[in-house]
């Protein structure tokens, strides 16, 4: 039994986690996220990654997308540089090392999309947060994860989950197998779920209580891989980044579900709440 220890993540763990910003600071203090994603007809996801991004302290956010997401990203998200990595779905990824990337939400599976992530993945080392398309290719063959940097987060659903690591009966066992993975890889993985868990490298699960099921609609997970892209390029630890982005995630989710009600808010609003969840940790 690899399995050591259980947290759940309250208020007080949450307190040693946070860092307020440092007054005697400048735009390069607090890091460059690059959200990598968003192909024709799913621009929407990079674009709620991109702005999850900037609402939670990034100091500089670009958008690597394909050029159909140009006026989109540039218009919705104007503090967010552009930078063009194909037409209609992303052909290339060529990124500076000092960006922090966050790879997959709307990134789609094209076979082009595919190569230029493998290849990427070759020759990259730095830990990144991996969600969405770009799990979904590296499930595609059993050596691609072993390309994932160590340290990355991935943050598969259960759907996802299950295709990068196979079924499992039941949560339990799916906790058990991410267990076993995040250490045999050395990666965390959030498995995103009602309680979401973190599970670390040392095999140490997280629990997060935070998160409702108004959070059960399209475009909830790129928010979240906007928010540990930016906590990461922060200089916050991976397994920080991840325990302190998911309550964050989940918190902003409560909040909006007590203003709009869990049927009727949005993914945008979860967004639009985080500026309310910082001002409460701070
Ligand atoms: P995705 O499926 O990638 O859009 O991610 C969905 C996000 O919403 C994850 O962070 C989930 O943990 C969260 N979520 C989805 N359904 C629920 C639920 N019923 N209760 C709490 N969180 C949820
Ligand atoms: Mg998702």
């Amino acid at each position: 039994e690899t399995h050591t220890t259980d947290f759940t993540v309250d208020d007080e763990v949450i307190k040693k986690i946070f860092r307020p910003r440092n007054e005697y600071s400048h735009k390069g203090s607090f890091g460059k996220v690059g959200i990598v994603g968003g192909s024709y007809g799913k621009i929407g996801a990079a674009v709620l990654s991109v702005k999850a991004a900037l609402k939670s302290g990034a100091g500089l956010v670009f958008a690597y997308s394909p050029k159909c997401g140009y006026d989109i990203l540039q218009t919705s998200s104007p503090e967010a540089m552009f930078m063009e990595g194909g037409k209609d779905y992303i052909e290339n990824i060529d990124i500076d090392k000092d960006i922090v990337l966050g790879i997959g939400p709307g990134l789609g599976t094209h076979q082009k999309t595919e190569e230029s992530l493998i290849r990427f993945l070759k020759n990259y080392s730095a830990p990144l947060v991996l969600d969405a398309d770009a799990l979904n290719i590296i499930s595609k063959d059993p050596s691609y994860v072993d390309l994932v940097p160590e340290s990355s987060i991935i943050t598969p659903h259960p759907k996802e989950f299950e295709r990068l690591f196979g079924k499992t009966k039941d949560s339990f066992e799916r906790s058990d197998l991410a267990v076993q993975k995040a250490i045999e890889h050395k990666i965390y993985i959030v498995l995103k779920d009602h309680h979401t868990q973190v599970v670390t490298p040392e095999g140490n699960v997280f629990y997060n209580i935070t998160g409702n099921s108004g959070l059960a609609k399209g475009g909830s997970g790129d928010i979240l891989t906007g928010i540990l892209t930016s906590l990461l390029a922060q200089g916050y630890s991976p397994e920080n980044a991840a325990v302190l982005g998911v309550w964050l995630h989940g918190k902003s989710a409560d909040f909006a579900a007590e203003k709009h009600s869990k049927e009727s808010m949005q993914p945008s609003d979860v967004i639009k709440e985080l500026e309310t969840i910082f001002l409460y940790i701070n």
